[in-house]
């Protein structure tokens, strides 16, 4: 016993000067970490607070559906510790950048573990079966995508463990507040007011968690334009079906939507936050203001 406490001062008296001798900028050092598109570049900095330096990629209002990677972002990729993507399908200019930078750190995929919605996309009268990628569009997602990169931010950064669970915690907390708040707001609409249509079909995951059907003449992706006869299905559907209103997005080109609106007499109803933030000082410049946004919009205008 006396043996073994020695040792232990043996120890402390080497760890001091070490101490004393490493860099004292070592605690302030943050963690660079790169974010495909602004959901999880809002998610990283509620997980990672100071401790992570965030660079997204896609920024407010983009589409991250398509985008063209600069070379400042490759730049910024190899610099990078973490990368976090959404996965299943959403960001198919990634596999490139991530080459092309040599990347070698730790991805996190913010939907591993989630489930999934598949669609029935038509083209060119085939049907095929995709995964509805926009999974962050239901909060129950967003609790699954918050683990992700809580645990993804540990296993990287070890040292960081505390603070990442601590306000990951906090964070969840948040997500059960405002979920409250969306199930109230969307539950009190009349069921028959609950179908609506946007551009494209980014509304899947809200739709099915909080009882909406979202009808969208572009499908899950805004890579791909809503052919005249899709514009004049829905066209019809608007008026056999009385649907009340057409909700315009922040990334997708409004023209549409404002000639469905014309043709059929249904109210315009506001703008619907899907594949991006806001500006900073925008409505909707974290992931749980877009729902916050969304929900008030939807409930703004379906209740009168
Ligand atoms: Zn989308």
């Amino acid at each position: 016993m006396p043996r073994m406490s020695r040792r232990l001062v043996l120890c402390a008296a080497l760890a001091a000067p070490l101490a004393i001798a490493s860099p004292p900028a070592r605690a302030a050092d943050t963690i660079k970490v790169a974010a495909s598109f602004t959901v999880l570049g809002d998610m990283v900095k509620q997980i990672g607070g100071d401790r992570v330096e965030v660079k997204t990629f896609v920024g407010p209002n983009g589409d991250a559906h398509v985008y063209e990677p600069s070379p400042g972002d490759v730049k910024a990729l190899a610099d990078s510790k973490i990368l976090v993507v959404n996965g299943l399908g959403l960001e198919g200019w990634m596999a490139r950048l991530q080459k092309s930078s040599g990347f070698k750190g730790k991805v996190i995929t913010a939907t591993t573990g989630v489930r999934t919605r598949q669609m029935e996309e038509e083209e060119r009268g085939t049907t095929r079966k995709i995964i509805d990628p926009h999974a962050w569009q239901s909060l129950a997602n967003g609790r699954i995508y918050v683990q992700n990169i809580r645990d993804g931010l540990i296993a990287a950064d070890p040292a960081g463990r505390d603070i990442y669970q601590a306000n990951a915690a906090k964070y969840l907390a948040d997500i059960d507040t405002v979920e409250k708040d969306v199930k109230a707001k969307i539950g009190a609409l009349p069921p028959a007011r609950r179908k609506i249509i946007t551009t494209h079909d980014a509304f899947g995951y809200f739709g099915a968690t909080y009882g909406m059907e979202f009808i969208a003449p572009e499908g899950v992706s805004t890579g791909s334009e809503a052919s005249a006869r899709d514009v004049a299905k829905i066209i019809r559907q608007i008026k056999a079906e009385k649907v009340p209103a057409v909700f315009l997005e922040n990334v997708t080109d409004p023209r549409l939507l404002d000639q469905i609106a014309r043709e059929t007499g249904a109210k315009i109803g506001g703008t619907l936050y899907s594949d991006a933030l806001s500006e900073q000082g925008g409505p909707a410049a974290t992931y749980l203001d877009m729902f916050r946004h969304n929900a008030t919009t939807l409930s703004e205008a379906l209740s009168s």
